[in-house]
């Protein structure tokens, strides 16, 4: 309505609150007011956006034809152009750079078969789609999966993405709806026709789209396309490439995994301060900044596709000169992805192809500082290298540039198009309705026709401007003026006091209060031909402005092609950026089981600690190998640095398999499948959402989705319910772990229960762990270092002691904790707690306190046995042998002793 853009009734109703603007009435007098409210034009984007990031569609009505087109007094012709959903944001501008935009349309297959989704991001051009095979769903099959309403793998992938928005048809929002809701609150459920799931029937058929295909990824790419068409049917003119993932290419990694490593969202505030997103993007272009993000999203699994990233990563990293040229050049192109979203919509404005145009005008020097030409006649060849100046030297030359490290291509014709065609600083009128009918942004030059009317129209009014000083000489009256109005043209204005002075050939136009207005046959002869030069110019200049526009569309592909090199050269230059800041490594990663790592560090409690404290951070050292140290359980005392340490193992293997470098010394990486990261119900309690039985839930999902290649990180698993029932569900974990040849996972464990450090007595694989503490100066001093072997049981007692606890109650303690650690329990399965030292080992028929595990021996006890094992006698003298026994046997009399 004119500048504005209004709603009415409910919707009024509806928005006002939500935008914050004043909701009023049409004819307010009358008994029955319309409610309304609005907003202009020019900051339409924000408010529609605003109300699609609340969950609601905005369909926007224009007027589609030319109100002065109109004869009659019929109202102009009105209608809806395009429906924003809340994953369809037409306009890109304003959003979140470094996070996607997506809407996905899910294909659940029933029993046995495998399901599909389809992700489009309108605001980049990113559009993909993937089949999950039911096998990898099927996993949940006992107990309470079978009733999921979503297979794991695919809710799984849903919480990866988080998309704004999920379309499906009727079956599947009844299927998934009420599940949905609490998991992913932020994403919007539309329902759409089950006909548009049909391949054959999408409206268009973008490169990479199969119209015959069956799958039920296929189907989900064609319901998107589908509403592509109905929301936005300009958008069909280009709809982006399809391209096809497969989830098995990739590491799993579950939302628990994600929220526990932090790292996308930090567990103090949900925000990205102090996560690892944070740290390793330190990206200079949003494109590269959502590259990042996807990589870690997404960690690869094959070390030769890993090699290849860390080839382009090694080659920026060694070259510090260069690097920060290149970034320089890459932060020139800014937002690719959107701009040329927002280009090539039909209402783009001269200023959109203007930042179109800076963005490509920033691609030839990405190109020089990578060492290439940016003629693009010059193809991928090397430009001349060796000139001697500064900038050769500083452009990455002196070697072949990795595959990983792709070169944006030129596009030299359509940015000379784009210069040639606009002005330097191209204005945000729009051609549309959308705007005003401001000219003069295409360049003089660029077309003959338009320069002719152009200079028509200027000799025109310049005539116009000599006019005044013409005919006041000419008629005498010295106050006359030439005016313009936008509607009645030119005309001469006279004050009443001096209208007996006017000519016999001036024609009256208008009386206003104190004024009169006139033309002449001359003034309104020019006035025809210059108000019909601007008219034609302007029809002109939007002609003009479309064609580019289409040019543009018809280059799209290869656009977003330099855009997909520029942000993975971004991201690899990022990487190489913060390994170099950060001293990290370049880690080895193979095909093999073991995961070795020298010194390694947790990068983001580094990055805190060295910022706060001069100690800084402690290196750990870490060696896993299903086949021989398979789980180390880590025992210790709160504080001690165990949960540290899990997630920085972790996080390496992580980093290591996105390609970038870590924080170690040496680390040496046999690709994890997956990582599962669990953390007991009590650690979690500050985020108040865990019971023991999600913390249960997620174990079971472990036991069942773990392979041989996976890792484990346990961290205070059984904490959520009382002691024994949690020890025997730890401990029974572990054995099944350790047992199960198909779940051999490498495995950290970290527990307060010392107890579970005798489960390496019998079994082999496990390797006991704990972190130094000292004593000092009436304080408990965390050393931070891991050593080998469980922690001392008395540890506490020793806090205790030194807390001041009076004496008898501290050695009274003591005993019952040896009492404890010979078998916690009497034959009728009291407690033994009472009991005097040594009573319970007399005992007869004691219940060992883990069924089948031998009981406990004493330290010395292990010595000895251990050395047995080690003994050799065919390589021993006689003389040797003796001395050897007589050391054994003086063992077990201090262990009798003690
Ligand atoms: P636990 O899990 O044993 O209770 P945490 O891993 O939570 O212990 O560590 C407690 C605190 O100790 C951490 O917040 C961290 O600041 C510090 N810390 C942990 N590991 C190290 C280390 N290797 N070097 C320095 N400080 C550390
Ligand atoms: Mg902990």
């Amino acid at each position: 309505m004119g500048d504005f853009y209004e709603l009415f009734l409910e919707d009024a109703v509806l928005a006002a609150p939500l935008l914050e603007i004043t909701l009023t009435s049409r004819d307010k007098d009358s008994a029955d007011p319309v409610p309304m409210c609005g907003f202009p034009v020019h900051s339409a984007d924000g408010y529609i956006k605003r109300l699609a990031e609340l969950g609601h569609r905005v369909a926007i009505c224009e007027q589609v034809e030319d109100p002065k087109q109109l004869s009659g007094k019929r109202l102009v012709k009105r209608a809806v152009v395009e429906v924003v959903t809340p994953g369809l944001v037409g306009d890109p501008a304003g959003l979140d750079a470094s996070s996607e935009v997506a809407v996905m349309s899910i294909v659940l297959g029933e029993a046995g078969e495998p399901s599909g989704l389809a992700i489009l991001d309108a605001s980049t051009g990113d559009f993909r789609a993937t089949r999950i095979d039911a096998a990898a769903s099927a996993q949940m099959g006992d107990g309470a999966g079978a009733l999921a309403p979503l297979p794991d793998a695919v809710l799984d992938e849903l919480r990866r993405i988080a998309p704004r928005e999920i379309v499906c048809d009727r079956e599947t929002y009844a299927r998934i709806e009420g599940a949905l809701r609490p998991m992913l609150p932020h994403s919007v459920l539309t329902r759409v026709p089950t006909s548009s799931f049909e391949p054959d029937r999408a409206p268009v058929v973008p490169p990479g789209f199969d119209p015959k295909g069956r799958g039920p990824d296929d189907r989900a790419a064609a319901s998107l396309i589908a509403y592509l068409g109905v929301n936005q049917p300009f958008a069909l003119e280009h709809v982006p490439r399809l391209r096809n993932y497969h989830l098995r290419d990739t590491m799993v990694l579950d939302e628990s995994t994600r929220t526990h490593l932090e790292l996308f969202e930090s567990h103090e505030d949900r925000s990205r301060r102090g996560t690892l997103i944070e740290l390793l993007d330190a990206s200079v272009t949003p494109l590269g900044s959502r590259r990042i993000a996807n990589w870690l999203r997404y960690p690869l699994l094959q070390p030769s596709e890993i090699q290849r990233r860390q080839e382009g990563v090694g080659y920026l990293v060694e070259r510090d000169r260069p690097r920060a040229r290149l970034r320089d050049a890459l932060s020139k192109v800014r937002d690719l992805e959107r701009i040329l979203t927002k280009a090539i919509r039909p209402t783009a404005t001269p200023r959109d192809l203007g930042a179109l145009r800076t963005s490509l005008d920033a691609i030839p020097e990405v190109r020089a500082a990578l060492g290439l030409g940016s003629d693009p006649a010059e193809g991928s060849k090397r430009a001349s290298s060796k000139k001697g100046n500064d900038t050769a030297n500083e452009a990455l030359l002196d070697q072949d540039l990795p595959d990983a490290l792709p070169v944006p291509a030129a596009l030299s014709e359509l940015t000379a198009l784009l210069w040639d065609a606009l002005i330097d600083e191209p204005p945000v009128v729009a051609k549309g309705s959308r705007g005003a009918n401001e000219t003069g942004y295409i360049r003089e030059g660029y077309q003959s026709e338009l320069d002719v009317l152009r200079k028509s129209a200027t000799k025109g009014r310049e005539w116009i401007a000599g006019l005044e000083a013409e005919e006041r000489k000419r008629s005498g009256i010295s106050t006359l003026k030439v005016k313009f109005h936008p509607v009645h043209g030119y005309s001469l204005e006279v004050s009443k006091t001096q209208l007996d002075k006017v000519p016999d050939d001036y024609e009256r136009k208008q009386t206003l209060a104190n004024v009169e207005r006139f033309t002449t046959p001359a003034l309104s002869e020019v006035q025809g031909k210059v108000m019909g030069a601007n008219d034609r110019a302007a029809a002109l200049e939007r002609e003009i402005l479309e064609s580019v526009r289409l040019e543009v569309v018809a280059r799209a592909d290869e656009i977003r092609a330099a855009a997909d090199a520029v942000a993975n050269a971004d991201a690899l230059a990022s990487l190489a950026e913060v390994a170099r800041l950060e001293a990290w490594v370049r880690p080895v990663v193979h095909d093999g089981e073991t995961i070795e790592v020298k010194a390694g560090r947790h990068p983001v409690v580094e990055a805190v600690l060295s910022a706060a404290h001069a100690e800084g951070f402690v290196p750990n050292d870490t060696s896993l190998d299903p086949a021989d140290a398979q789980i180390l359980l880590l025992t210790g005392p709160n504080m001690s640095g165990k949960s540290t340490y899990l997630r920085q193992v972790a996080l390496i293997v992580l980093m290591a398999q996105m390609g970038s470098w870590v924080p170690a010394e040496r680390a040496s990486v046999g690709v994890v499948d997956r990582i599962f990261t669990r953390v007991g119900a009590s650690d979690r309690l500050a985020r108040g959402e865990s019971t023991f039985m999600v913390e249960m839930r997620e174990t079971a999902e472990i036991l069942r989705g773990a392979t041989r290649s996976s890792l484990l990180i346990l961290d205070e698993i059984g904490r959520g319910t009382s002691t024994f029932d949690g020890l025997s569900i730890a401990w029974a974990v572990l054995e099944h772990l350790h047992d199960t040849p198909s779940l051999c996972a490498r495995t950290l464990f970290a527990t307060h229960y010392h107890e579970l450090s005798d489960l390496s007595r019998t079994r082999p694989r496990v390797r006991n762990g704990h972190f130094e503490a000292r004593e000092w100066k009436d304080e408990v001093v965390f050393l931070r270092r891991l050593v080998t072997g469980g922690a001392s049981r008395s540890y506490g007692i020793a806090v205790a002691q030194l807390a001041g606890l009076p004496k008898p109650v501290i050695s009274r303690a003591r005993q019952i904790l040896k009492n404890l650690e010979r078998g916690e329990l009497d034959p009728q399965g009291l407690p033994v707690l009472a009991k005097e030292a040594g009573e319970v080992a007399d005992a007869p028929g004691q219940l060992s306190f883990v069924l089948g595990a031998p009981a406990p021996r004493s330290p010395e006890e292990e010595e000895v046995l251990n050395a047995l094992r080690e003994f050799d006698p065919d390589a021993t003298t006689p003389m040797d042998a003796l001395t050897k026994l007589a050391a054994l046997r003086a063992l077990l009399e201090r262990d009798d002793q003690s």
